[in-house]
């Protein structure tokens, strides 16, 4: 399809240094492709970027009202709806999160497929650009029971200012509070989402809670939600060492590694 593009989000130094991985990655696993990285300031770490080819786009975040402000902020967020499942990283600000929306306005592209900036893609996915608005795919990573749910990690979107314009107009209500920000905001204005299946988007904790879906030779993006694999040590760096790895060798070496070894558990 004509007019497509990857694109993903960076509004500090630490998103910044993710998507080069991701970038990186993508060069590997789908050589010449568009790769749009929107940032939220122009005084970003983003010459790397700049030198690996990327169109970098300086996009303000939405404007919001303070009460939507004060309303989703880290503080509030932590205290309303804590995160029990994993840590978020101190540098990980919830409003941050729904600049994914101005995505929506790049026109000039029929079709993106935007990337979390904590992604990797280790096989080619060009098929994405066949699916519709809106494919996502599960926030699989703990429990089957999540199936139902969908991850904004990984989506495929169709631009257009006008839906950029009535998503603003849903998404600001008074009161409302967007538990997960986009991810409960584009679940809620996309009922019948289309869903990718899993292997679009690996969130990292199937590796040790649902290892049978761990097949490498299956594996397209690996998603490092939660805890970051640049964050010098974490909750679960011993666990996920081999995906920290990997990250690394794509970051560094700019090498998709052959294998990835299964999870075993401690003895
Ligand atoms: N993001 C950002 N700065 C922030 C928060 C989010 O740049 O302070 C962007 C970045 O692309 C990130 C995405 O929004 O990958 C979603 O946040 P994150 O991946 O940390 O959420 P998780 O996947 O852990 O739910
Ligand atoms: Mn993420």
């Amino acid at each position: 399809m004509a007019n497509t593009a990857f694109v993903t989000l960076v509004t500090n130094d630490d998103y910044t240094l993710g998507a080069l991985a991701l970038v990186r990655s993508l060069k590997l696993s789908n050589p010449d492709r568009h790769i749009v990285v929107m940032a939220t300031r122009s005084d970003l770490p983003l010459d790397q970027l700049d030198r690996e080819g990327c169109d970098i786009r300086i996009v303000p975040r939405p404007e919001f009202s303070d009460d939507f402000v004060s309303r989703h902020s880290r503080e509030r967020q932590h205290s309303v709806a804590p995160f029990t499942k994993g840590t978020k990283p101190k540098f990980h600000d919830p409003l941050d999160n729904f600049c994914k929306l101005r995505v929506w306005e790049f026109e000039e592209y029929q079709r993106v497929v935007f990337l979390d900036a904590d992604t990797i893609v280790v096989r080619n996915i060009d098929r994405l650009f066949g699916y519709p608005e809106f494919s996502a795919a599960p926030n699989l990573y703990e429990t089957l029971h999540d199936m139902h749910r969908l991850n904004s990690g990984v989506f495929v979107a169709e631009p257009s200012k006008a839906t950029y314009a009535h998503m603003l107009e849903k998404l600001v209500v008074p009161e409302t509070f967007w538990k997960r920000t986009d991810q409960t905001f584009l679940e809620s204005y996309f009922p019948d989402w289309h869903g990718l299946p899993y292997v679009y988007n690996v969130l990292q904790y199937i590796y040790f809670h649902l290892p049978q879906l761990w097949e490498w030779a299956s594996i397209r993006v690996v998603h490092y939600q939660y805890e970051k694999p640049w964050e010098r040590f974490h909750e679960r760096s011993e666990q996920l060492k081999p995906l920290i790895d990997l990250w690394y060798s794509i970051l560094e070496d700019r090498k998709i590694p052959e294998d990835v070894p299964r999870y075993t558990p401690p003895q």
